[in-house]
């Protein structure tokens, strides 16, 4: 959520916001049409340095999406990423030790160093660019101030054009309507509810094979378990990491020094305890957990991807009988509030940068807005019309080879060139289209109840907070997580620690951790420039 750069902080200075409406209204209208003139009506080529897939993968000339933006913006795209290099940065750090930029870096996790090595003069401020050039990333943009703050570097400047996800939901609560019909429980409504159904399924043999063999609660993952802490009102993130820093009203928190936090680790150790929770959760997970519970008959409830959870049920429905496992609405908390705590993220750090060595910067930047115009934002998420989709009704529907083949159909589109991490919106269309009715019914019925949180794009650092950040904060997480876990499972008692808990925490520098995080996103999102704020 941070990222290390050196530069005095300026006011931000993008005014996307403040530019003619009107004129952008015009290009987007234009861009319904595949129609478009080119970009230039003599074809260029530029250099692409671009990977993703943890670097695995580069840019592919023969890709049939660059095939076809190429025919409708006469602009292709060579890739020159070095091969050699399976993971981590050497491509990016050899080209540029070697000083051998090529016109476009692009791909996954580049963020940081666009903004580190922009402001060096490495990589071309696109603010200005984008104003007089870019009208469809303009209209994007227009209503997303707090995104742009969030990617920009603290320079006040824009390096990249990011690639943005498309879809709130991520997570959810799901759990066995079979077993609560057959014990004639509603779905839970309340904490105190999810109690009492945990309960009876831990003692009413809801498998009906006469063993209590049920495991009521189980999560993949550890820190799915101690989100549960949100029935209590406390909190455990505020972006799509876990254990991350939240906003409320413009303060900056961390859930786990808070009283709701104590109050909630509480009530999940007696949960705990009482055999609610699968026994082997705080250990290292052998294979997959979720798929051994539910294939064994198991497991009653838990917390976890819309799509892939979901999906069980046509897994199963073969071997166990009247196998149903729903997502339903985040119970209500002790206070009565409803809350879905994991969301998507708003924004990657992926997309593409102009590098100095640009000798067609406007070609270019025109080019990076292709990919916002609705032609080119359907090519992206897509692919090419008539090979992989077809329109019905004006929609794009991917053709049955694509959605039924033998290739899964993210994997199909990574290898035409589309759903790669350029700079683009990602459109949730694509996805929806192979995610079943019963996680489609559980993302509306998240949607209709309003259960996210205001998004929060996270925080950057300037260089000397990142060392603060650094020096501190490694050795106070991993302090409060050995603590999480010993509380929970019951080796320590929490309320017999939580006095001096906080005490150890004040002797590592939580105080200071908290202090620059709030210094820094009043810079990034209050003031602008926190410097020339009077205290
Ligand atoms: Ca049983």
């Amino acid at each position: 959520m941070k990222a290390a750069t050196k530069i005095t902080p300026i006011a931000f200075a993008i005014c996307l916001a403040t530019t003619l409406i009107s004129n952008a209204a015009t290009a987007a209208d234009s861009s319904q049409s595949t129609n478009l003139p080119p970009i230039t009506t003599k074809p260029i080529t530029l250099d692409i340095h671009f990977h993703y897939h943890e670097r695995k993968t580069q840019y592919n000339n023969d890709w049939p999406v660059e095939k076809r933006a190429s025919e409708l913006t006469g602009i292709s795209l060579n890739n020159v990423t070095t091969s050699g290099f399976d993971t981590g940065n050497e491509s990016f750090n050899l080209m540029r030790a070697n000083g051998d930029w090529p016109d476009i870096v692009g791909g996954t996790n580049l963020r940081a160093k666009f903004n580190q090595y922009g402001p060096l003069g490495e990589f071309l401020p696109l603010n200005d660019l984008i104003d007089q050039h870019a009208p469809n990333i303009r209209a994007f943009f227009e209503d997303k101030q707090d995104l742009i703050k969030s990617i920009s570097a603290p320079d006040g400047n824009l390096y990249h054009i990011p690639y943005v996800p498309d879809g709130k939901f991520g997570r959810a609560y799901f759990i066995r309507k079979d077993w609560l019909d057959k014990l004639a429980l509603p779905v839970p409504q309340t904490v105190d509810d999810v109690y009492n159904v945990l309960t009876a399924f831990l003692n009413e043999d809801p498998n009906g094979n006469g063993i209590k063999d049920e495991i009521p609660f189980f999560v993949r993952d550890f820190e799915e378990l101690v989100r549960l802490v949100t029935l209590w009102d406390a909190r455990t993130s505020g972006t799509d990491s876990w254990h991350d820093f939240y906003v409320s009203d413009n303060t900056v928190h961390h859930g786990y020094v808070k009283e709701e936090y104590r109050h909630g680790i509480t009530q999940l150790a007696k949960w705990y305890a009482e055999g609610l929770i699968d026994k082997d959760v705080g250990t290292a997970n052998s294979g997959d957990i979720r798929t051994q519970r539910l294939s064994k008959n198991q497991g009653g409830m838990t917390h976890d991807w819309f799509a892939s959870t979901a999906s069980f049920n046509d897994k199963l429905a073969a071997d166990i009988k009247g196998f149903s496992f729903i997502p339903f609405a985040p119970p209500k908390s002790v206070s009565g509030k409803r809350i879905e705590e994991h969301r998507r993220t708003s924004v990657k750090p992926d997309g593409w940068a102009i590098t100095k060595n640009n000798k067609r910067v406007v070609e270019t930047i025109k080019y990076f807005d292709f990919w916002f115009s609705s032609a080119g934002r359907r090519l992206a998420n897509f692919g090419v019309e008539g090979e992989h989709y077809t329109l019905v009704d004006g929609q794009p529907v991917f053709t049955d080879e694509m959605l039924n083949g033998d290739v899964p159909v993210n994997t199909k589109l990574w290898s035409i060139g589309a759903q790669v991490p350029r700079g683009f919106h990602q459109d949730y269309a694509y996805e929806r289209q192979w995610t079943n009715e019963i996680a489609l019914a559980g993302i509306d019925l998240y949607e209709a109840g309003n259960y996210l949180l205001k998004p929060f794009y996270g925080i950057n650092l300037n260089a000397e907070e990142t060392d603060t950040f650094d020096f501190y904060w490694n050795t106070l997480l991993t302090y409060m997580l050995e603590r999480q876990e010993e509380w929970i499972l019951g080796t320590r008692d929490i309320n017999k620690d939580w006095d001096t808990y906080l005490v150890q925490l004040e002797k590592l520098g939580i105080s200071k951790v908290m202090q620059i995080m709030q210094t820094a996103y009043n810079r990034q999102y209050i003031t602008g420039n926190a410097e020339l704020t009077e205290e």
